[in-house]
């Protein structure tokens, strides 16, 4: 097969991915956005509105209205439920073969295949409890609480619940060879305090569990 110098495969259909995908297709390249879930938008899709009263930018919905733009788009072909099975290195570029069983010649390779949420199991992390008290839940369950409308549900008939967020869990941990900084998740616990205060009226405590005490000082009025 010839390969084509005007013709990129992007592998991984969330917002990096539809991102690179636009950008290429916007030059006038032919891009193969190649995605293994039957939708665009990765994590970012599935993720909650955090609006309270107003819009709180949390960005969710953006990434559907990405993928709704990069599915229109005329030089992006869009291969759901699909991932690469085999390359071969060509002279001048690959031969790619897909899982549907199609064979696209490409000039390059974009890798977007994004992240797996920590998963803090108690062999990695004892103190906290994870999965041995059915209370202790990760931000992820919390947003996807959110978005289902159980978050009222999950904390019962109590008058005034509270919940204490942990925060760098996972993140800045060298004991665990993690000791980078996620860069998402103290905005992400914010935006929850006041989405889940919004309709359950609860108090929340945030706590720091890394080296530098972002939240020191920080509580909200009145916990
Ligand atoms: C708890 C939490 C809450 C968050 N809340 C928000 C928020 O409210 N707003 C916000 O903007 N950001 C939020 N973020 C951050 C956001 O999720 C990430 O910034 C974003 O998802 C990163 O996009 P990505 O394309 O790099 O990766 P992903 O979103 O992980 O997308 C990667 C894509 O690649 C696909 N893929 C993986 N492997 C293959 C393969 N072999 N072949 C084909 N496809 C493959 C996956 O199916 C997926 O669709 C949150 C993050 C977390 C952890
Ligand atoms: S999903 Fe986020 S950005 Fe979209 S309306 Fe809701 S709060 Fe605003
Ligand atoms: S400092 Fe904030 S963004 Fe960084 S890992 Fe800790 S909680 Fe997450």
């Amino acid at each position: 097969m010839t390969p084509s110098f005007n013709s990129v495969l992007v592998l991984g259909g969330g917002v990096a991915g539809m991102a690179a995908a636009k950008t290429l297709g916007d030059r006038d390249v032919t891009v193969h956005l190649v995605e293994t879930a039957d939708r665009l938008g990765g994590h970012a899709a599935s993720w909650a509105c955090m609006a309270t009263d107003v819009c709180r930018h949390c960005g969710a919905c953006l990434a559907q209205d990405m993928a709704h733009q990069t599915a229109l788009h005329p030089k992006i072909s869009v291969h759901l439920n699909t991932t690469l099975d085999t390359l071969e290195k060509t002279g001048q570029g690959f031969d790619i073969c897909l899982t549907s069983g199609e064979t696209i010649p490409a000039a390059g390779i974009i890798l977007a295949t994004g992240f797996s949420p920590f998963d803090p199991v108690p062999s990695l992390l004892p103190g906290l409890h994870f999965n041995e008290h059915d209370r202790i839940i990760t931000t992820a369950q919390l947003n996807q609480m959110l978005k289902a409308g159980t978050l009222t549900d999950f904390l019962g008939n109590t008058p005034a619940p509270k919940i204490a967020f942990i925060q760098c869990v996972g993140s800045r941990n060298r004991q665990l060879q993690r000791d980078f900084c996620s860069q998402v998740c103290c905005k992400i616990s914010l935006r929850h305090t006041q989405t889940a205060a919004s309709p359950a009226g609860c108090r929340h405590h945030p706590v720091s569990h890394g080296p530098a005490d972002h939240w020191q000082g920080n509580k909200v009025p009145g916990s």
